[in-house]
């Protein structure tokens, strides 16, 4: 087979390919990696998307991204394209963590690596690497700042001796439940709020703590404002009765459900009565609200360090090694226990935006002013 870089023919610029490449064996250039994303309706997947892309390109690779528009036929038929095109090595960032099997059996027969990009690919033997956040720790971060904006502990996680006696009413969101990571997040949360749920300083007023109740299939914002809303109606006499706080797992989640309290009068501002709203993944616009005083906090996962480490995960692999890991026992996917390499994660407040989002160059001062 004439592989020519999937371009066919007439793309055969290898003739311009320097010589002998100074004694490098690992021909980077001449290798194609695939990389398939879920959706572009989150700005985390375009950002992770984009910095995977020019890092791997950085490196000398080509790359072929693909986004699925959260659809899982269409990021099956993606992956089987990559596979069919012979593509050295698959870095995947799954929609529904358990229905790649067949993809993944092909990738494994035909000796193509795999990692896994953020969240873990589940029952396949063919998954080599996991590059992702410490997901539970996110869970535990979310709770810890809804603690915080209800006073009941200090930014550093101490408790606020001067804490306020509650009780208050809360509710709470899970995400997709076909993502590995919502259970993650969700089991780190309930674990931080536990002890203040056990000792009635937190009531969950409708009792929907149950992961499968409460999570929100595909991460939807309408599904989220339409759950609130519900909530709102049956819960708190449509918007009349005290709602103090609300743990949610991601930004989108977190917009949909401001929309259900502002609807029902709650607001528009935390300090004019907005409930505590949690996130996750720092999107702008809902930087420029936790800017204006709307949403409390989200949690800032940088991107750029992610695709770093896959693109460190991926050389190792085309160039014969094993990636190094920092965590071995954590990711059972049900058929093998995924080495697995974590990053940390922070907490976003009104007050460490400049510090944690425009000092580090993720986003500019102008952006969070503008929410875009
Ligand atoms: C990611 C989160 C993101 C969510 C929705 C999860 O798998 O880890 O960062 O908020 O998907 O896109």
């Amino acid at each position: 087979l004439a592989a020519c870089g999937g371009g066919g023919a007439g793309s055969g610029d290898e003739a311009t390919e320097p010589a002998g490449n100074g004694g490098d064996t690992a021909a980077s250039g001449d290798q194609t990696i695939g990389v398939a994303m879920p959706t572009q309706t989150s700005e985390r997947w375009i950002a992770d998307g984009e910095a995977v892309q020019s890092q791997l390109e950085e490196a000398g690779y080509t790359v072929d991204l693909q986004f699925a528009n959260d659809d899982i036929p269409t990021q099956t038929q993606q992956i089987d394209q990559m596979i069919l095109q012979e593509v050295d090595l698959l870095i995947i960032a799954s929609i529904d963590g358990t229905a790649l099997t067949s993809q993944l059996d092909a990738a494994g027969a035909a000796g193509i690596p795999v990692i896994a990009y953020d969240r873990l690919i589940n029952g396949s033997e063919n998954v080599d690497f996991y590059v992702t956040f410490d997901n539970y720790n996110v869970g535990v971060q979310q709770a810890t700042s809804l603690l915080v904006g209800l006073g009941l502990l200090n930014q550093d996680g101490s408790e606020n001796p001067d804490a306020p006696e509650g009780p208050f009413n809360i509710e709470v969101f899970a995400g997709s439940p076909d993502d590995n990571n919502a259970g993650f997040f969700f089991n780190g949360a309930m674990d931080t709020l536990k002890p203040f749920l056990d000792d009635g300083t937190l009531v969950v007023t409708s009792g929907q703590t149950d992961f499968d109740t409460v999570a929100t299939l595909r991460w939807s914002q309408e599904a989220a404002q339409r759950r609130m809303e519900d909530l709102l109606t049956s819960t708190y006499g449509g918007g009349r009765e005290e709602l103090h706080g609300v743990l949610s797992p991601f930004d989108g989640i977190s917009r949909g459900i401001i929309t259900a309290l502002q609807g029902a009068g709650y607001g528009p501002t935390i300090e004019e009565g907005m409930p505590v709203v949690t996130g996750q993944d720092a999107e702008i616009a809902s930087v420029a609200l936790i800017d204006q005083g709307v949403q409390f906090s989200t949690i800032f996962k940088d991107t750029r360090k992610l695709a770093t480490e896959s693109v460190r995960a991926a050389e190792a692999f085309l160039e014969g090694n094993e990636p190094e890991a920092n965590d071995t026992d954590t990711y059972d996917n049900g058929v093998k226990v995924v080495p697995s390499y974590l990053l940390e994660s922070d907490i976003v407040y009104a007050d460490n935006i400049t510090e944690l989002l425009v000092d580090s160059g993720y986003y500019t001062a102008e952006q969070v002013e503008q929410g875009s």
